[in-house]
């Protein structure tokens, strides 16, 4: 099965700082970096390391070719990433040295992805193919809409959390993946209980504590306790988390199955630091369940 991912595509510029800016400073960084990030990349990357056949929607802008290239040289069909008028999405890091931070995100081209993307992309949709949604881009409805209607399997990680773009694309979710905060906040605004939410299918991530897949129409539960290792760097670790359970479950997995290799790739990417370049290979997350 191929799996389809609406997702953003970001430039993470990282500034090292003596101190984090005063209104009005000018302050020399001591050190920059950039990188690939957005939570739709990072997801895409991770279906490509685990083996599956990922396209990615998206749009960029002129400058962000170089992460078009770091995506397909990961495996990612980017041929339904387009570039736009806009900047490309991209978050300014300012780092201390006590490792505090602030971030300023710009989500640019990835809020004017043409609707064009999603007709010539889910066109080639089959049944039983796989589209996963968050809420860093925008058509998210739209798209949800149209994969449903094509028996398409629609995964949302409804991050990061936004009331109004989940009460507009639930009705048409598959499986909904949360993480623990997300979680709180769904069950507050919709004022129900997990159990009662009104989707299907839930999987909630809870960081060192491991994850849950719930299952509403049946009351079913799968507990994946978390893989004890030294943590390094944990950003990145849902994406990681959500692109593997995509990944196997697109290869037929079952679901069990599909939640350990999920949890055993987030484990090895915490040991890490870095985002996508830091999400481990399928060989690599075998080799470490063996
Ligand atoms: P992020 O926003 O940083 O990507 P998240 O809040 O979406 O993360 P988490 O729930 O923190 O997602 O983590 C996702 C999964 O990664 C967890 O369910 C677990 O399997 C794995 N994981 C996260 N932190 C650890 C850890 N310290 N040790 C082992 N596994 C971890």
């Amino acid at each position: 099965m191929k799996i389809f991912n609406l997702g953003s595509i970001n430039a993470d510029y990282f500034y090292r700082l003596p101190h984090l800016p005063q209104a009005g400073e000018t302050l020399a960084s001591i050190g920059y970096d950039r990188g690939l990030g957005g939570k739709g990349a990072n997801q895409s990357v991770a279906c490509a390391r685990a083996g599956a056949e990922i396209r990615h929607l998206g749009a960029i802008g002129s400058e962000g070719r170089w992460m078009v290239e770091r995506m397909e040289d990961a495996g990612v069909d980017c041929t339904q990433v387009v570039i736009v008028r806009e900047a490309s999405g991209h978050a300014i890091i300012y780092v201390d040295q006590a490792a505090e931070n602030t971030i300023v995100i710009h989500p640019g081209a990835n809020r004017a992805i043409p609707d064009t993307v999603l007709d010539d992309a889910l066109d080639q949709a089959e049944e039983g193919d796989l589209l996963i949604l968050q809420n860093e881009t925008c058509l998210q409805v739209e798209a949800a809409q149209l994969a449903a209607e094509r028996g398409v399997f629609v995964i949302y990680s409804a991050a990061p959390f936004d009331e109004a773009a989940v009460r507009a694309v639930l009705p048409y979710v598959s499986l909904l993946i949360v993480n623990e905060g997300e979680a709180k906040a769904l069950c507050e605004s919709f004022g129900v209980a997990l159990p009662e939410m009104p989707v299907k299918q839930i999987v909630v991530t809870k960081g060192a504590q491991g994850a849950t897949w719930h299952n509403l129409e049946t009351g079913g539960l799968i507990v994946m306790p978390a893989f004890p290792v030294k943590p390094v760097d944990t950003t990145g670790a849902g994406d990681t988390f959500a692109g593997y359970l995509a990944a196997g479950l697109a290869e037929g997995a079952s679901r069990e199955r599909a939640m350990r290799l999920a949890a055993a790739a987030a484990a090895l990417k915490v040991t890490r630091a870095g985002t996508a370049d830091a999400i481990p290979a399928r060989q690599e997350v075998e080799d470490f369940l063996e």
